[in-house]
């Protein structure tokens, strides 16, 4: 047990754009005060990202920046906002290459009410588990160009890319994660329209269940999906799709719960390296102001830890994540430590202030 409570892990800090420069501090302050808590020694390391990344080194993605990530252990990736970024080579959108390079293919995005923060429905406590790496997000389903062209003036063509590998991947990440919560999955899909793309991600969804045979398994047409998430949104436990239906249907998520500062995501892969990167980007109307809801951001660090410790054993991470995820959960309870966005009458360090606080109650009645 003082062994693992020893093991020391490598975590990037890559602040992003905009409420990047907030969230992200207070992630790692509230991480580092865990650990602490949890005996658990963390090697931090600065990436330069973003923005402020090209105006120091001429680049968003710096050369070299991906080596470094790949000698850590995992990282805290803040909201980019690349669509401010001027129109230059060196200004890249740096998700699909991140996505890419360290194969994180299933994107971890949990939705929970909580009381009084103004969500639409009571229990709902759902993951819906987004494949990350083809689809039709253009920037990513293709090794070179794009899989989005306009061969003529009035003709656009997107492509959409699924693999039989790509699915089967993502499935045994969603399968593992329902094995772990309820036992259910739901497929969600629209095979049939897209008999062929959809139907090749169903296959290889129900070939990956074979290996789950606890894991009860369930359809859902996405259309439908997006339907029943607003009635009834507590009859789903762990949920699997495609990229861009993942996306649509995790922000309808994040609105039954109070937004998208509530909406937490960890890209996962099939090494033992994870990115926590929360679902919204980098809200530039309210950055600098000090209302940003740090939830998300923070959330997602948690996850990352809680990742580590159930993967690589290590019960001094699974500590830092019951720390935080106490003074989380105290934090929410109090309107004088939520922000505006949640029904909250307190700023973004109120909040911060109100999960430290939350934290040390719960080491002292450990
Ligand atoms: P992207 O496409 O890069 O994900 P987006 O178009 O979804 O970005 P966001 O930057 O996520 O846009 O912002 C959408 C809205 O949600 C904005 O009004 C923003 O202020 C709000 N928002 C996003 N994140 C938060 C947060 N953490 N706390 C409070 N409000 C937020």
């Amino acid at each position: 047990m003082n062994e693992t409570k020893k093991a020391a892990l490598k975590i990037g800090i890559l602040e992003g754009d905009d409420i990047g420069h907030e969230v992200v501090p207070a992630s790692v302050r509230i991480a580092k005060a865990a650990a602490e808590a949890a005996g658990m020694a963390i090697d931090w390391v600065d990436v330069p990202i973003g923005r402020r990344a090209l105006d120091t080194h001429g680049f968003t993605m710096p050369e070299g920046t991906l080596d470094t990530l790949g000698a850590l252990d995992g990282w805290i990736l803040g909201p980019i906002g690349h669509r401010e970024y001027p129109k230059i080579p060196e200004a890249i959108n740096p998700h699909p290459i991140l996505r890419k390079r360290f194969d994180l293919f299933a994107n971890v995005r949990p939705t929970r009410s909580f009381p009084g923060i103004g969500c639409l429905h009571e229990g709902i406590d759902m993951v819906i588990v987004r494949e990350n790496n083809e689809g039709f997000q253009p920037d990513r389903n293709v090794v070179a160009g794009s899989g989005e062209f306009r061969p003529t003036h009035d003709v656009t063509i997107s492509v959409r890319v699924i693999t039989v590998e790509g699915s089967s991947k993502v499935a045994r990440a969603a399968f593992e994660i329902a094995r772990s919560r309820e036992k259910r999955l739901t497929l969600v899909h629209k095979n049939t329209v897209y008999k062929l793309g959809c139907g090749m991600f169903v296959d290889a969804c129900y070939a990956v269940a074979k290996e789950f045979p606890d894991v009860e398994v369930d359809e859902v047409i996405v259309d439908t999906m997006a339907l029943r998430l607003v009635r009834e949104p507590q009859r789903f436990d762990t949920v699997v799709t495609t990229n861009m239906f993942g996306d649509i249907l995790t922000d309808e998520a994040a609105g039954l719960v109070g937004g998208l500062g509530m909406a937490p995501g960890l890209c996962i892969g099939r090494g033992s390296i994870a990115m926590a990167q929360a679902t919204h980007g980098s809200a530039p109307d309210i950055a600098g102001k000090g209302i940003a809801n740090p939830y998300a951001m923070i959330e997602s660090t948690r996850m990352l830890f809680d990742w580590m410790g159930h993967n690589r054993k290590m019960d001094a991470a699974l500590e830092m994540s019951r720390i935080m995820k106490s003074g989380i959960d105290a934090a929410l309870a109090d309107p004088a430590t939520r922000t505006p966005d949640i029904r909250g009458t307190g700023t973004q360090a109120d909040m911060v202030e109100g999960i430290l606080r939350g934290m040390e109650k719960a080491v002292a009645h450990a």
